[in-house]
């Protein structure tokens, strides 16, 4: 990015910030008058396009009233008659999950141009605070294309990081940015794809500024990942051949185009990875790395200590958010730490409301905010952007020039100050989310229908399930779930006292995870999540839990056991009264 791209890119952002009620009018204004003849529109407003009239009739949505509508396109009706009139040029695939399923988000021309954008600002942005990064090296950023799917219409979905990298500006800069080459993305088997990118990393070690990914799990799993194979890795440097488990022809290709026979660099990488710990690795392997830029928010904040721990004090950038339903806000202050991090929400992407939640967050003793179980909206309507509240925790809606009219995201945010006049907000955390250790998100209804299925296996046992609840356990990468079972048999039934089954309650395991949603078990299957684990309690455990949580000031008449367990102390009772734990033996099966 030349100079003045960037201090213009710069500039944009303050204009944007300073006028941000009248380019939100504006946008609304437009995103209305084109679409007033959908059918959606037509079904409210009837043609009219006045703002006050449109927070009045069209409703508050989520995907799942959308959906007939978005299904209907996908299917091969013609979008401009249905929810917007821009011919679409796809659909991105949420990572939300609706029926088991992705979600799909039309996408058009605008929508493109919208994300050149924000990709121009946030750029502007870094380069401020880093310089301009792409004149001092390359990065390494840890990438994985998904397979796209072509919808019944013949448009194509696909995940709005693979669209990114099939675009035609990002190929051609690739080679000369990235230390990463297109075959080695968009190879289908994730862990070769894993294996080369560290090994193409490595081999060009002296060249990389930046390393990365979207997501600090991502991030995290690659050096784990280079903790078990770093030997391996050597020794295809030293030797110049590429290990024979690599079988993926773009891999070995790309492979054989760089990997020369390096026994001094093999030397080095081995004395540095050899060492006892692993602290500071990053820096000791990329020295003339800058930064990790990677989503260290919500929930990846979990993340953060151990990423820490390998980088050696190099700065965690959490530098965007952004979802399939549109880029929505910019880090300006990317040098902060992870848990102080706000986005500047850009009021020319889409036009936001804000729906305020009552119970207030709590922020915890890390500056953490928690998202209250109770939570819930008030009576009064969504607010502006401009009209937020300092302080005050919203779900927010998005109306958009993608046929998305008073959408609600998922997503719960928090004010915590204003550039200029737009707001800045906290990510506080999903709604409706019960357990994700990566970024899957399953629901307390997720969790109960994969128990049902699963317990089911117990019955011809003679043992019923009395109690349980889960956790999502991230002490090890890649995290996993564990349900906690308290068991006991059958009135009459004298099973009392023998030992359980393994070979059941791994099946049991098993059963949980094939019952569990799609991105679950494609997250599985691509090592993204470990295994699920069922630790059974010893009888009396759930009473205990009770015990816990009424001292802690819970109404005894009102107790539920919660489905999913997030305090320490829960956990230690639970842990401390384990009598077995069982392991899903196989990956999930990926046709329900
Ligand atoms: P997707 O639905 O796959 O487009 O994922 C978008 C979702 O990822 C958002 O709705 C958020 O829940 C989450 N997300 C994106 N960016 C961030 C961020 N910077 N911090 C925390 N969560 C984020």
């Amino acid at each position: 990015m030349a100079t003045n791209d960037y201090e213009s890119g710069l500039k944009m952002m303050e204009e944007l910030t300073t006028d941000a009620q009248q380019i939100q009018d504006q946008l609304l204004g437009e995103i209305l008058s084109k679409n007033a003849e959908t059918e959606y529109l037509q079904g409210f407003l009837h043609g009219q396009t006045d703002k006050q009239l449109f927070k009045k009739k069209v409703p508050i949505v989520t995907y799942e009233h959308l959906k007939p509508y978005i299904d209907r396109i996908a299917n091969g009706e013609a979008s401009s008659d249905i929810l917007l009139v821009e011919p679409l040029t796809g659909f991105s695939l949420s990572s939300g999950t609706s029926g088991g399923l992705p979600k799909l988000v039309p996408t058009t021309a605008e929508s493109a141009h919208k994300t050149a954008t924000f990709n121009k600002l946030y750029r502007s942005v870094m380069i401020k605070h880093f310089g301009d990064i792409n004149q001092a090296g390359k990065r390494m950023e840890l990438m994985f294309a998904k397979p796209e799917v072509e919808t019944p219409s013949g448009l194509k979905a696909s995940a709005v990081s693979t669209r990114a990298f099939k675009g035609s500006s990002f190929k051609a800069i690739l080679p000369k940015l990235y230390t990463s080459p297109f075959e080695i993305i968009f190879c289908p088997d994730t862990k070769q794809s894993m294996y080369c990118q560290i090994l193409f990393g490595l081999i060009q070690r002296n060249e990389v500024v930046m390393i990365g990914s979207i997501f600090a799990s991502t991030v995290v799993r690659s050096i784990k990942f280079l903790e078990n194979n770093w030997k391996e890795l050597c020794s295809n440097i030293k030797t110049g051949q590429i290990s024979e488990w690599i079988t993926d022809s773009g891999c070995r290709n790309a492979a054989s185009l760089i990997l020369k026979p390096n026994p001094e660099l093999a030397d080095l990488i081995e004395d540095v990875c050899s060492c006892k710990s692993w602290e500071g690795i990053i820096r000791k392997l990329w020295p003339k790395t800058k930064y990790i830029g990677t989503v260290c928010t919500g929930a990846m904040l979990q993340y953060t200590a151990e990423l820490e721990f390998y980088c050696g004090g190099l700065p965690l950038v959490s530098g965007f958010y952004a979802c399939s339903e549109g880029a929505i806000g910019i880090n300006l202050e990317p040098l902060c730490k992870p848990s102080d991090v706000s986005y500047t929400f850009l009021p020319n992407m889409v036009y936001y409301e804000f729906l305020s939640i009552k119970e207030d967050c709590d922020t915890d003793s890390q500056n953490q905010v928690q998202l209250n179980a109770m939570s819930h909206h008030e009576d009064t309507g969504p607010v502006d952007l401009v009209n937020v509240k300092l302080g005050q925790c919203y779900e927010v809606l998005v109306t958009s020039s993608m046929g998305l009219y008073r959408y609600k995201v998922g997503d719960i945010i928090k004010v915590t100050g204003f550039h200029n006049n737009t707001p800045q907000f906290q990510f506080v955390g999903r709604q409706n989310v019960a357990l994700g250790v990566d970024m899957e998100r399953t629901s307390e209804a997720d969790i109960l229908k994969a128990v049902a299925e699963a317990k089911a296996l117990l019955d011809p046992l003679g043992l019923i399930l009395t109690e349980y609840t889960s956790y999502g356990d991230t002490s090890s990468t890649p995290g996993h779930y564990v349900i906690f079972w308290e068991i006991k048999p059958k009135e009459g039934n004298n099973n009392n006292g023998k030992e359980l089954d393994p070979k059941v309650m791994e099946e049991c395991c098993s059963k949980m995870e094939d019952s569990l949603h799609f991105t679950y078990r494609m997250y599985r299957k691509e090592n993204m999540i470990a295994a699920l684990e069922i630790r059974v309690v010893k009888q009396g455990t759930f009473e205990s839990l009770l015990d816990y949580f009424v001292s802690k000031g819970a109404s005894l008449s009102q107790y539920k056991t919660p489905i999913c367990i997030k305090s320490k102390e829960a956990l230690n009772i639970l842990d401390s009264r384990v009598i077995a734990k069982f392991f899903s033996p196989r990956t999930p099966t990926q046709d329900n």
